[in-house]
């Protein structure tokens, strides 16, 4: 039989990640068969089971699966371990289930390699202090930046990872409203606000001069959050579509130790957006 992978998640509908895997698929010349599988959070436990049963070779896990898709893992990466999140599973040798967050890792590769953007004593601001949050901080401190503050409606959370990183390095969580009379080099926006074309309270002068925004949300249309920081005459007002290109990357490598060639997709994806 085919190898098989899968994307289960709530929803999946528009999700872009089939395509990407049958194209490094095809790229890589590896047999194998990846797809989206509608899963609500009651049902993940039991369907991951049936389908590695089935003989199912590795999973991405997307809202609202992650931090179940950590507690499903027989075992963890250090990266994964430390954000209590997962979004990519693997059936090992052994039998066992290793879970990895390549999320963080898909970001910074988007954002240094294909953007040249460097994040080293840099100050950075991460909007939001969900799942995605959690997945990308301890891969932006492996980049020794000057500072990660992180940003929440509800300040608590924003305390609580920043506490559960403090080892790392340097960070700090607050509210909005404590960030005015701060800029940054660097502001990432890991809220869901773009989804419904909404900002959080964002305050002119946050973006330093010859600083960049990236919103880890990708649409056909650029966001509120791109728009934002277009406005601020960012150098760089990017979305998170090479994020997601990214973070797939690295789930393929995980299961087929091969690393695919991102660019080709990038350019084919970014065309077909710009014909929308
Ligand atoms: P999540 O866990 O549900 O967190 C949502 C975040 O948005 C929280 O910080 C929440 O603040 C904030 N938020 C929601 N509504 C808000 C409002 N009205 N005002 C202010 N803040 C609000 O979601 P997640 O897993 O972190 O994902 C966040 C986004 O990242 C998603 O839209 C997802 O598409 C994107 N993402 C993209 C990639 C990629 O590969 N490009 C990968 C991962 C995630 P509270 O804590 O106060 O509720």
């Amino acid at each position: 039989m085919i190898d098989q992978y899968a994307l289960f998640g709530s929803p999946i509908k528009h999700s872009q990640s089939p395509k990407i895997h049958q194209l490094f698929a095809q790229q890589t010349q590896q047999a194998m068969q990846y797809n989206a599988q509608l899963v609500a959070a009651v049902d993940f436990k039991s369907a991951a089971n049936i389908f590695f049963a089935k003989g199912g070779r590795g999973l991405n896990c997307t809202i609202p699966l992650k931090e179940l898709a950590w507690a499903y893992a027989d075992k963890l990466t250090p990266r994964a371990e430390l954000s209590k999140s997962v979004n990519t599973l693997v059936l090992q040798r052994d039998g066992c289930i290793l879970g990895d967050n390549t999320d963080g890792a898909g970001l910074v590769t988007d954002l240094i390699n294909n953007h040249g953007i460097q994040l080293k004593h840099k100050k950075i601001l991460i909007l939001g202090a969900g799942g995605a949050s959690r997945g990308i901080i301890g891969v932006l401190q492996d980049q020794v930046p000057l500072s990660v503050t992180v940003a929440n409606r509800t300040v608590q959370k924003a305390l609580i990872l920043a506490s559960e990183f403090a080892h790392k390095g340097r960070v700090t969580g607050c509210a909005y409203a404590d960030l005015q009379e701060q800029s940054f080099d660097l502001i990432l926006n890991a809220t869901s606000l773009s989804l419904s074309d909404k900002l959080p309270p964002l305050t002119k002068g946050l973006l330093a001069t010859q600083g960049s925004c990236y919103d880890l949300v990708y649409a056909d249309k650029a966001t509120a959050f791109v728009r934002w920081s277009q406005k601020q005459q960012a150098v760089n007002s990017l979305d998170g579509l090479g994020m997601l290109v990214e973070q797939a990357a690295q789930a393929f490598f995980i299961w087929r130790g091969i690393r695919p060639d991102t660019a080709p997709l990038m350019q084919i994806l970014e065309s077909e957006r710009h014909r929308q």
